[in-house]
C-alpha cells in the first residue's frame, strides 16, 4: 500500500493518510468510520487473512473507533500477522444494534422533534453494524416502525438504493417520534431514572414543613417533587396516582400519621418496581404497620432534619435522575 492511498485498509471506505514513516513502514490513518489509527504495511497485507481467522473487518473498525474516541490515542496495528488482533472484538447482536441506533439518536437529541444527523459512512461502527448498508437498513426499519420520522430519510435512502452513492446519501436527518422516545426510555440503563419524584404522604397542614424538606432534598439530587392534589381529581384519583407513580423515577413515602393512602401508594410503587424510600417522623415509627416495619426508614424530627437525611439517603443509594422529554 502506498501512503497516498485514500481507501481505509480496515473498512475499505474513504480515508486520509496523515503521515507515513518509511523506516518503520507505518502509516497514520484517519478514517470517518474507524477514527485514527496506525498500521504497518505488513499488517495491511495481512488484514484479508485475519478476516479468515475470525476477525471480521467491521469488528476491527468498531474497536479502533472506540479506542480512538475513548483514549484520544491511535491504536497501532503492528506484528499481527499471526492473528493476534485485539481480543475485545465481539459481534454485537442484531437487535442490540437497532437499540444502540435508537440510543445514538437520543444522545444527539436535546429537544422534542429535533432533527438529528446520521452519517452512513461514519456512524456504522458506533452501533456495531457490519457497514454503511446495515446502518441504512436499520434507519429504514426505525422509520417504518414509527420510531423515527421517516420522510427525509426514506427519500435519501431511495436515492442511495438507486445509485449506491454513499457520499450523496451520507448525511441523513430524522427526529425521534414520541414512540421512539418511549422506546429509548425503556432502554436506558436502570441507574438513570425519570426526574419526577412522587411524594406519598398524609395531607395535614402539620406536615407542610416535612413536604418542603422532601421537595428540597430530592431537588438537590436532580429530581422534582410531585404530590397529588387530591382536591382536583376525586373519582379518577386511582388512575391518576397509578400513572404518576408509573412515570416517576423515585417514590418517597412518608408514613407519619399512618394514612392508608400512603400504604396503598407504596404498595403500587413496589409492584411497579419503582425505587422507594420510606420516611417517618421519629415519634410515629412505633405505630408503623407490620408489613412495612421491616424496611429501613429515614427517621426525622423536623423538616430541616428530613431534608438532610433524605438527600443523604438518595445519594447513598446512588439514585440519579435523568431528564425525560415528557
Ligand atoms: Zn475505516
Amino acid at each position: 500500500m502506498t501512503p497516498e492511498s485514500d481507501t481505509c485498509p480496515v473498512c475499505e471506505g474513504p480515508s486520509k493518510t496523515i503521515s507515513y514513516d518509511p523506516s518503520r513502514e507505518l502509516a497514520d490513518i484517519e478514517c470517518p468510520a474507524c477514527g485514527r489509527y496506525e498500521i504497518t504495511d505488513q499488517d495491511q497485507t495481512a488484514l484479508p487473512w485475519s478476516e479468515w481467522m475470525g476477525f471480521p473487518r467491521h469488528l476491527l473498525a468498531a474497536f479502533l473507533r472506540k479506542h480512538f474516541e475513548q483514549t484520544g490515542t491511535c491504536y497501532r496495528i503492528a506484528d499481527r500477522m499471526d492473528g493476534k488482533l485485539p481480543t475485545a472484538l465481539r459481534e454485537v447482536g442484531i437487535l442490540t444494534r437497532r437499540d444502540d441506533l435508537l440510543l445514538l439518536a437520543a444522545d444527539r437529541t436535546s429537544a422534542f422533534g429535533q432533527m438529528v444527523q446520521f452519517d452512513l459512512n461514519a456512524d456504522w461502527p458506533l452501533i456495531g453494524a457490519t457497514g454503511p448498508h446495515e446502518l441504512h437498513r436499520l434507519l429504514l426499519h426505525l422509520c417504518e416502525s414509527g420510531l423515527l420520522t421517516g420522510g427525509l430519510i426514506a427519500k435519501a435512502l431511495e436515492e442511495f438504493e438507486a445509485n449506491g452513492d454513499l457520499v450523496q446519501a451520507s448525511h441523513l436527518g430524522g427526529a425521534l417520534t414520541s414512540a421512539g422516545l418511549a422506546a429509548v426510555d425503556a432502554l436506558r440503563p436502570a441507574g438513570k431514572l425519570s426526574s419526577q419524584a412522587f411524594v406519598a404522604m398524609k395531607f395535614d397542614p402539620d406536615l407542610d414543613a416535612a413536604y418542603d424538606g422532601i421537595a428540597a432534598a430530592v431537588e438537590e439530587c436532580g429530581f422534582s417533587a410531585y404530590r397529588v392534589d387530591r382536591g382536583a381529581y376525586e373519582d379518577k384519583i386511582c388512575d391518576h396516582i397509578l400513572s404518576e407513580i408509573r412515570r416517576s423515577g423515585l417514590v418517597v413515602a412518608d408514613f407519619t400519621g399512618h394514612s392508608p393512602n400512603v400504604y396503598f401508594e407504596s404498595g403500587l410503587a413496589l409492584g411497579l418496581g419503582r425505587k422507594l424510600i420510606f420516611c417517618c417522623r421519629e415519634s410515629d415509627i412505633k405505630a408503623a404497620k407490620f408489613d412495612t416495619r421491616q424496611y429501613p426508614h429515614v427517621l426525622w424530627r423536623n423538616g430541616a432534619d428530613l431534608r438532610t437525611k433524605l438527600s443523604e439517603r438518595v445519594r447513598a443509594l446512588g439514585y440519579q435522575a435523568v431528564a425525560t422529554e415528557d
